[in-house]
């Protein structure tokens, strides 16, 4: 049996102070919502002060990224080992703005993704096509590769999590229908039991773009879609409180 995951990633936004105000307030409204789990992904420089101010409570720490080796002479980059010395127990690998503008590519994601499994955190592998690739029809060709290729010798598939996030409605306020999201979660599903069998039934695949708390309740419906990456949604303690709610039907 899969619980739903909301998961909210706060990208390049909130202070030290700001940061843990909003997580306080995220404790304290979500404290009574049971069978699910909570993800909070804030800046690197506000994890330690999250991690200290959700201790206890039903909400997990996630980073935004990471480097694949454990250490070393890579400037500005934080590796698996500091991120479970901070408090982590999930990160975001391979989100799309990263792959735009950070070039990172599918072997990249992979090296991430199994390093962070060694190391004991849960990879929340991210993969999506553009606008332009669903135009020409290739989105299965797209997530298909981004999947298969992401998870290249990945042995434990059920403690990683998925995210479906079409890249055309990351920020814009186009949320996929619950239709089409379910048609590439199930699709990925079933790439999924192709390689690993039936231990995909407790896999998450989560979808992310432009979740919030009134388009939830159709994507959640959906029989493959376990939750939600929530960005912008994310940011405003009522607003990712209300996606959870929604879930749960708590009020
Ligand atoms: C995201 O960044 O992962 C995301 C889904 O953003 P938004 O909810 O703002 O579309």
């Amino acid at each position: 049996m899969r619980k739903w995951i909301v998961a909210g990633n706060w990208k390049m936004h909130n202070t030290v102070a700001e940061s843990i105000a909003l997580a306080k307030a995220i404790k304290d409204g979500a404290s009574g919502s049971k069978g699910g789990i909570i993800v909070l992904a804030p800046p690197f420089t506000a994890l330690f002060n999250v991690s200290e101010a959700i201790k206890g409570s039903n909400v997990f720490l996630a980073a935004q990224n990471m480097h694949y080796e454990d250490k070393g002479a890579f400037t500005g980059e934080i590796s698996p080992g500091m991120l479970m010395d901070i408090g982590c127990a999930y990160v975001i690998i391979g989100h799309s703005e990263r792959r735009k503008y950070f070039h990172e590519q599918d072997n990249e994601v992979n090296l991430k993704v199994k390093k962070a499994l060694t190391a004991g955190l849960t990879p929340i592998m991210c993969v999506g096509e553009t606008d332009e690739e669903r135009e020409k029809g290739v989105t299965k060709d797209v997530v298909g590769r981004q999947v298969r290729q992401g998870l290249k010798g990945v042995e434990k598939i059920e403690n990683v999590v998925i995210a479906y996030e079409p890249v055309w409605a990351i920020g814009t306020g186009k949320v996929a229908t619950s239709a089409q999201a379910q048609e590439v979660h199930a699709f990925i599903r079933g790439i999924l039991k192709e390689i690993y069998g039936s231990k995909v039934d407790d896999v998450h695949i989560l979808y992310g773009g432009s979740v919030t708390q009134d388009n939830i309740g159709d994507l959640i419906a959906m029989e493959d879609i376990d939750g939600a990456l929530v960005g912008g949604a994310s940011l405003k303690a009522d607003g990712f409180l209300g996606i959870i709610q929604n879930i749960t039907g708590d009020k």
